[in-house]
């Protein structure tokens, strides 16, 4: 059991962190200090906050710390004592822990280009990372009619077509040859820039910014081609890279994060680091299931209520969260040594299907566009379970005539072990169970599992299970 507990960062994985310790039972302090202004919110959600789907409001995480955590917000820790076991804040206070949890995210990175000064960037200049930044973009798209975004991966498609939404004309420039090159091959690309091109995102390929050049009227972004493209705003959608100052600077291991263990612990055994920060088995994060799941490890230690408690990673789906685009990617980009690949493309109905297979087992997949498969290769994915022998019904995303092998995303025939929700890593035994203890609409099921917080996508899947158990109630009580 641990004292003195200070959660550095009150972003996703922090504010998690805060709200599993008070669920547990014992006698701790518990401080979370929080370089942003505001309380806990859905960064997750902020793609759709910018596409005007949602308000601020619906983007804050209810209920996201516990009453016994001191929340202090606006408040950086500038440096770690690991010696006296103390942090420094920004505003010259330093606080003694037993236990210091290091939950400092990412940040987004500015290019290094004329024009763009990463600490003050020009006012119709903003990166997407935080409320602020989307706040920033919202302001600047206010009378705006055209949008440049640099950089076609995920977040930057999302942000387009946010903007785009709102009735903007976008351009999205990438210097890959095709869109998304870390999930998706050339002509899964090619699919996905067509599907932009009918929603109103035009882009722009294998082409490298070179200089920004903004003023209160505009921006232009000058490119490696010799020519000049002009916006009213410039979103940077160029990736992210791990806050891992505050660890190197005290003397902690860091590679590409702050190098953690099984249990989260860095190279101090009285400091431990979750989220975007930390860097478990050579790998960095990014996503928010694994950041809820080290939460969910680290509590279990510091309260003593597991101490075998240990962090294993877990498959992780992606999808892209814009209106008109369906897109599921997970698992591995390239196919392993010997693997079998197995590719559909229909440029014109919009749709695109990978599939890498190694023996019976999927390592990874891409699904774009209208796929009935998907709830079934997102399962099979889930739970390592062999795919069926003749591929095609998942590639195509319907019926071959050959008897299914596969599983089917009926409730009633769902094996128990299937994750409903990514991001919670619910399963739907998990929420049959909830049923069973006594939850009785989706609300109740939600409050208990936390199914559906994150993304929102498994919503309807979560609903269509909790439909199914009543129905199935009333059954067994008429009988
Ligand atoms: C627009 C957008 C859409 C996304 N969509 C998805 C998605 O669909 N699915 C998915 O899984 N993931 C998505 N992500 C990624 C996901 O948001 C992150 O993986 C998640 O937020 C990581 O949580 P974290 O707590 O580690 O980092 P963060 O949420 O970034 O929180 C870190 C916090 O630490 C604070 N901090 C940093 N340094 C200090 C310091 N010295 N002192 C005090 N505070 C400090 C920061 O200000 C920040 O508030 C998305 C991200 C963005 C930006």
């Amino acid at each position: 059991m641990t004292g003195r507990i200070i959660i550095v960062g009150h972003g996703m994985a922090g504010a998690r962190l805060a709200a599993e310790l008070s669920a547990r039972p014992g006698d701790r302090k518990v401080t979370v200090l929080g370089a942003e202004q505001h309380r806990a919110y859905n960064r997750i959600m902020l793609s759709n906050l910018l596409a005007g789907k949602v308000g601020e409001s619906d983007v804050e995480l209810a209920g996201a710390a516990g009453q016994a955590v001191d929340v202090r917000l606006g408040v950086a820790v500038t440096a770690i004592d690991r010696a006296d076991r103390t942090v420094h804040t920004a505003d010259g206070d330093r606080i003694s822990y037993d236990h210091l949890v290091l939950a400092t995210g990412s940040r987004a990175v500015v290019p290094p280009l004329p024009g763009l000064d990463p600490e003050a960037l020009p006012d119709r200049v903003a990166v997407f990372r935080t409320l602020d930044d989307c706040r920033r973009i919202l302001a600047a798209a206010e009378g705006a009619r055209s949008a440049l975004v640099l950089g076609g991966g995920l977040l930057g498609l999302e942000a387009a077509r946010g903007l785009a939404t709102r009735g903007l004309d976008v351009r999205v420039v990438h210097p890959v040859g095709h869109l998304m090159e870390r999930q998706l091959d050339p002509a899964g690309g090619a699919v996905l820039a067509r599907t932009l091109a009918d929603l109103g995102v035009r882009t722009q390929l294998a082409v490298a910014a070179t200089a920004v050049t903004a003023d209160p009227d505009g921006v232009t972004l000058a490119l490696s081609d010799g020519t000049e493209l002009a916006a009213d705003l410039l979103v940077l959608s160029c990736g992210v890279r791990p806050e891992t100052g505050l660890a190197r600077t005290a003397g902690l291991a860091v590679e590409r994060g702050v190098v953690v263990d099984d249990r989260l612990r860095t190279s101090d055994p009285h400091i431990s680091a979750i989220g975007d920060c930390a860097q478990h088995d050579g790998t960095v994060g990014g996503l928010v299931a694994p950041a809820w799941a080290q939460a969910r490890v680290v509590a279990e230690l510091l309260t003593g209520n597991d101490p075998g408690a240990r962090y294993r990673p877990q498959p992780v789906v992606t999808r892209l969260k814009a209106a008109g685009i369906d897109l599921a990617a997970m698992g591995e980009p390239t196919p392993v040594a010997g693997g079998e690949e197995l590719t559909f493309t229909d440029p014109a109905r919009g749709t695109y299907a990978r599939l890498l297979i190694d023996g019976d087992r999927l390592t990874g997949a891409i699904l774009l566009g209208d796929n009935p498969s998907v709830g079934t290769v997102i399962q099979l994915f889930d739970r390592g379970a062999p795919v069926p022998a003749d591929r095609r019904s998942l590639l195509l995303g319907r019926a071959t005539g050959v008897p299914a092998a596969a599983p089917v995303t009926t409730p009633a025939l769902m094996p128990d072990a299937t994750t409903v929700c990514q991001c919670n890593t619910v399963t739907k035994g998990a929420l049959v169970r909830c049923w069973r203890a006594g939850a009785r609409s989706v609300g109740e099921v939600v409050a208990t599992t936390r199914a559906t917080t994150g993304c929102g996508s498994c919503r309807d899947a979560v609903e269509g299970i909790v439909n199914w158990l009543s129905a199935v109630d009333s059954v067994e009580v008429g009988a």
